[in-house]
């Protein structure tokens, strides 16, 4: 009989389950992790899985960028039980996250789960638990034959059409159905307002499950996409013809059970919630190396996008980089709308949360709101451009030193080598665009 270890969740201990997928971000967002055989998994509960740490300081096109220095040595990858859940897509496995951590005396891996945990931990001295609601939208795509990708429904760009016509296939209704049943929270499944775009509501949660959830959601949209034969991306801007995808963060803090940002003060909401908002705008272009952090992201961020385009904040304004939607009571929030579903949710979460927590900490002051439409205000009234290149947002996080102390160097440090190169890489090479703008004319 096969040996079943005594730490599973008893739900899990029915001999249903053969294998533990221990699963973590790496820098980018991107799910790493190994497969262990449920006998094995005591195992490395009591002691951790070793993972190469040229992970941590490796780019989208797997070259180890950062970290020879210390001829990358182990990280291990401890399982945090708490998060077990059943996969439902893949019959037998069940799946826990994980948190990092070195081995001997070697620096501390940057453990993007970690930086939401440390951020967590600065608002509880003030008494204060930050609460998160993500939103992520993502197009399906279909392989095309010349090895390219096409959209998987691309007659219809109607926002919140449902049923076969929007999801031919009922691929996004059976993801929500999943992530429901894994108790991830997801409350609804809509089409967005671009052709083959989609929306996932999860409900918001402590930060540290809210960035677990929005982590997971991607897993499981990009692995149920693969098994039906489909690419899901949650990329920025992926076509030129439709607007793009964006990864909304919603905010609140709470004291002793209550929400904090919820009060009498003018619109029904208090100081605490303009001093977080102030600390988001006043590191709006240092937040946005994590928020937006690909050459793509800067693509999406233009007039008419429902994606701002200058560091302001409005209420129930979809134009702005902050919008206060209109509830209020236990729902009061805000909502950060500048990030897309390229960002690390651990990373986007971790570095928003401690840019409030500068607001609260420094009581700065909030401007005043836009009113209407934001892309239509010109000059000071529209509030700070936003960075226009990942380059420029890579430099302002780098003389940002409120961000860069927060989110600590080993992940700034790694994230800003990596990303450097990632836009020195792109810098020298020819685009498509190029070729059409030039080669014929020229
Ligand atoms: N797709 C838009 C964005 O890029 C957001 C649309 C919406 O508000 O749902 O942020
Ligand atoms: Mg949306
Ligand atoms: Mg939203």
């Amino acid at each position: 009989e096969q040996r079943r270890p005594a730490v599973l969740p008893p739900e899990l201990s029915d001999g249903s389950v053969t294998s533990v997928r221990v699963l973590y971000a790496d820098l980018h967002g991107v799910a790493r992790g190994k497969d262990v055989p449920i006998g094995e998994f005591e195992r490395a509960v009591e002691h951790g899985l070793a993972f190469c740490s040229a992970i941590m300081g490796t780019d989208l096109r797997h070259t180890p960028v950062v970290g020879g220095e210390e001829g990358y040595p182990d990280l291990v990858a401890y399982p945090d039980l708490s998060t077990m859940t059943l996969v439902p897509w893949e019959p037998g496995v069940a799946c826990c996250l994980a948190d990092l951590r070195p081995v001997g005396d070697h620096a501390p891996p940057a453990d993007p789960r970690g930086a939401v945990r440390r951020a967590v931990a600065a608002f509880e001295e003030l008494g204060l638990s930050p609460v998160v609601g993500p939103e992520l939208e993502f197009f399906l795509c279909e392989r095309d034959p010349a090895g390219g990708v096409r959209r998987y429904v691309d007659n219809l760009s109607m926002v919140y059409t449902v049923g076969p016509q929007a999801d031919p296939r009922g691929i996004v209704r059976e993801i929500a159905e999943m992530l429901s049943g894994m108790g991830l929270g997801a409350f609804a499944a809509n089409h967005e307002f671009m052709n083959s775009q989609y929306e996932i509501n999860l409900h918001h949660a402590d930060a540290l499950a809210a960035a677990d959830r929005a982590f997971r959601l991607k897993c499981a949209v990009k692995d149920v996409a693969a098994m039906r034969g489909l690419v899901a991306t949650f990329m920025g801007k992926p076509f030129n013809d439709q607007g793009g995808s964006g990864f909304h963060i919603h905010f609140s803090l709470e004291r002793g059970g209550e929400n904090a940002f919820a009060g009498g003060e003018e619109g029904g909401v208090t100081g605490l919630l303009r001093h977080f908002v102030a600390g988001v705008l006043e590191h709006a272009s240092g937040l946005m190396a994590f928020l937006n952090p690909t050459i793509n992201a800067y693509r999406r961020l233009v007039p008419d996008s429902l994606a701002p385009t200058h560091a302001n904040w409005g209420w129930d304004n979809r134009t702005a980089f902050v919008r206060i939607p209109p509830e209020r009571g236990g729902a009061t929030r805000v909502e950060v709308r500048v990030g897309d579903g390229s960002a690390n949710p651990y990373l986007a979460t971790a570095a928003t949360l401690f840019a409030g927590l500068h607001g609260v900490r420094e009581r700065l002051p909030l401007g005043p709101p836009v009113g209407g439409d934001a892309y239509a205000l010109a000059g000071e009234k529209a509030g700070p451009p936003l960075p226009a290149t990942l380059e420029e947002a890579l430099d302002a996080l780098e003389a940002d030193e409120v961000l860069r102390g927060a989110m600590g160097e080993q992940i700034v440090g790694t994230f800003l080598a990596l990303k450097r190169y990632e836009a020195e890489r792109h810098r020298t090479w020819v685009s498509d665009w190029e070729i059409s703008e030039y080669l014929h004319h020229l």
